[in-house]
């Protein structure tokens, strides 16, 4: 038996059909959704990243402005440009892109955008709020995971799913995400043993943990789904998960490939966050006027 392939590229199209609908809604409400990016690296393959999320911000109608303020940038200037942004009525989202230049860092940053336009929930207020079940918005990478498992119809009330990775931007806020859909959840990481003592017996194994084949065939049931958050980049230039996917393949029910699984979705999700984050300011500015 060989699993079924989850491909995120037909959600991801959804999403975006959808982020199309609401940025025409908005703009007949006078409202033109804009994104803000903010780079602050020479990096190649960011820069890539940024271009394409702009690609695909302005095809749906979106605005997306980039804010490069090149790899020397100090933290009191990333901090200034982000607290203006906050302020700016015309932008409505916001992303802080990593790496940040050496010796600057996210951590004390991110505090600085506005919660209300925090599109891929980086501002520590954000996961807080999410921790208490109040709106926010989670990382697009955590809630993708969701999106994807209900779009295949996989059942997550009741049923026992592993996290493997605890970090802020994809571990916790996933792990929060599935307790709110009454998953059983169990968070693994680098200190919590042998992966199979809470993997084999899964429903739903979750790896974002950035190492190249962590998870096999031996770790995971027959009947599991696997979701693979990982993005690699291997010595020839390709993309690749945290699965090994021949093994994993032979023996689970369903898996996200890499590329084109959570990070195809993870982008469309950044950018409906941005027409709900316009359609929420909007609402604000002129309570009742508009849906
Ligand atoms: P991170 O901050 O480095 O966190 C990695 C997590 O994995 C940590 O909690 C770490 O445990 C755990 N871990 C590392 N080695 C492990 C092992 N051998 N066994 C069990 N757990 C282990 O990374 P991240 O930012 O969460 O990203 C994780 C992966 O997702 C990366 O590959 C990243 O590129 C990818 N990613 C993809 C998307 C997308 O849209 N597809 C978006 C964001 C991130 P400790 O806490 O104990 O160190």
């Amino acid at each position: 038996m060989s699993a079924t392939l989850l491909s995120g590229k037909q959600l991801a199209k959804i999403i975006k059909q959808k982020v199309q609908h609401e940025a025409r809604a908005l703009e007949a409400d006078g409202v033109r959704p804009a994104l803000a990016v903010v780079v602050a690296t020479d990096d190649g393959s960011t820069h890539w990243y940024v271009r394409s999320i702009e690609r695909a911000a302005e095809s749906a109608g979106i605005s997306c402005r980039i804010v490069d303020l090149g790899p020397n940038a100090t933290g009191q200037v990333l901090a200034s440009v982000l607290k203006d942004l906050s302020e700016d009525p015309s932008v409505n989202g916001i992303i802080l892109q990593t790496p940040l230049p050496p010796g600057v860092g996210t951590d004390e940053l991110v505090g600085h955008i506005a919660p209300e336009k925090d599109i891929d929930g980086a501002n520590p207020l954000s996961l807080g709020r999410l921790a208490v079940g109040q709106p926010s918005f989670a990382p697009a990478t955590a809630r993708a995971v969701i999106e994807i498992l209900d779009h295949f119809d996989i059942p997550l009330a009741g049923r026992n799913v592993v996290v493997i990775g605890r970090s802020a931007v994809v571990g916790k806020p996933l792990s929060l995400l599935l307790l709110e859909r009454d998953a059983a959840v169990t968070v693994c990481h680098s200190r919590s043993g042998p992966l199979e003592r809470y993997t084999k017996t899964a429903d739903v194994v979750v790896v974002a943990a950035g190492r190249t084949g962590l998870l096999n065939g031996g770790h995971v049931s027959s009947g599991a789904t696997v979701i693979d958050v990982g993005t690699n980049v291997l010595p020839d230039g390709s993309l690749a998960g945290d699965v090994d996917e021949g093994s994993v393949r032979g023996v689970a029910a369903a898996l996200t490939p890499v590329p084109g699984g959570v990070g195809s979705v993870t982008t469309s999700l950044l950018l409906l966050h941005t027409t709900e984050a316009a359609r929420e300011q909007l609402r604000s500015l002129v309570p009742g006027a508009v849906r």
